[in-house]
């Protein structure tokens, strides 16, 4: 049986981020999870930060995702892990124009470093929320190539039902026991071999919605639901159903992979920061600066345009 979630509050296409950055607080050791848990409202609430931010902060919408198959077929299995090296053969402007998540998600790995160096509780808090929202992201198959909303194939909209219908109607279901946060030996690495794997993906998201459409009676794919008091067209849930079945767990095992490196990610910046005393700092709650109040800038509006 389907349960069907209460409708979200807050901006459509939020839900999956959100669970994602507080289930990763789980598996946090000890010296970690105390810190942690009390500021899981925080981390939470506050995975959505760098979309929030996306139309307000320029050089913020390219941290989200790579268009790996821009640079053709294969080229996510050779195109430079670091950065410099990606510099050097592309220039700046093309990597940005293509999307920079692996290598922008590894500068905010190396902030947390920094960040738990200082023992800032606000800026701990911040970017691990941010390091969770960039690894939600690069778990994403439609994060990773240039038919990001199915645009180039006659699937438009394909992105959202992705990422936020799916995980909507049917996350709460799923299994997020990922075990114990292990240390990463080679974080960039790491990130991009997510990514791979992410990527390798995408054919499936975009075929079994495509053959699924074709059979599917047109009159019955779509339905109208009420979104913050606004009728609105969504992918019917037989529809949903239909697709998620197809897919066979894929958009679980992505929200898994993703809890697990988050974690990882989190502890071995940690470590590298030589595992200072988190339980002395927490308590700061209110010294955290609200961040919700970005505006948009009309120069950003547009980019990168999906429904949520
Ligand atoms: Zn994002």
């Amino acid at each position: 049986m389907v349960t069907i979630l209460s409708p979200p509050t807050a901006p459509w296409g939020f839900y999956a981020h959100r669970l994602i950055n507080r289930h990763a607080v789980f598996s946090l050791p000890p010296e970690m999870i105390r810190f942690y848990k009390a500021h899981l409202e925080y981390i939470s609430e506050n995975a959505v930060n760098p979309d929030r931010r996306r139309y307000a902060v320029k050089g913020e919408a390219e941290k989200h995702y790579l268009d790996a198959d821009a640079y053709g077929d294969s080229a996510v299995y050779y195109l430079p892990r670091y950065w410099q090296e990606a510099v050097e053969k592309f220039g700046e402007d093309t990597l940005r124009a293509h999307g920079i998540a692996p290598w922008s998600t590894y500068q905010t790995f190396l902030q947390l470093i920094r960040a738990f160096e200082s023992k800032n509780t606000p800026s701990i808090l911040r970017i691990s929320a941010d390091l969770g929202h960039y690894i939600g992201d690069i778990h994403v198959p439609l994060h990773t190539t240039k038919n990001y909303n199915g645009q180039l194939t006659g699937q438009y909209g394909i992105h959202g039902f992705w990422e936020t219908r799916i995980p909507e109607l049917f996350a709460d279901g799923y299994s997020f026991f990922v075990g114990k946060a292990e240390f990463i030996p080679q974080p960039q690495l790491a990130i991009w071999d997510a990514l791979v794997q992410t990527h390798e993906a995408v054919d499936s998201v975009l075929r079994m919605e495509k053959s699924l459409n074709a059979q599917f009676p047109e009159n019955r794919k779509y339905s109208f639901e009420e979104r913050g008091g606004i009728n609105t067209r969504v992918y019917s849930k037989a529809y949903t159903q239909a697709y998620h079945h197809l897919l066979d767990g894929q958009v679980e095992r992505q929200m898994v992979a993703a809890i697990k490196m988050i974690a990882d990610m989190w502890f071995t910046a940690w470590i590298l920061a030589g595992q200072p005393n988190l339980d002395a700092l927490a308590g700061h709650q209110s010294d955290i600066p609200s961040e919700q109040e970005w505006k948009p800038i009309d120069e950003l509006k547009g980019i990168r345009e999906h429904d949520n």
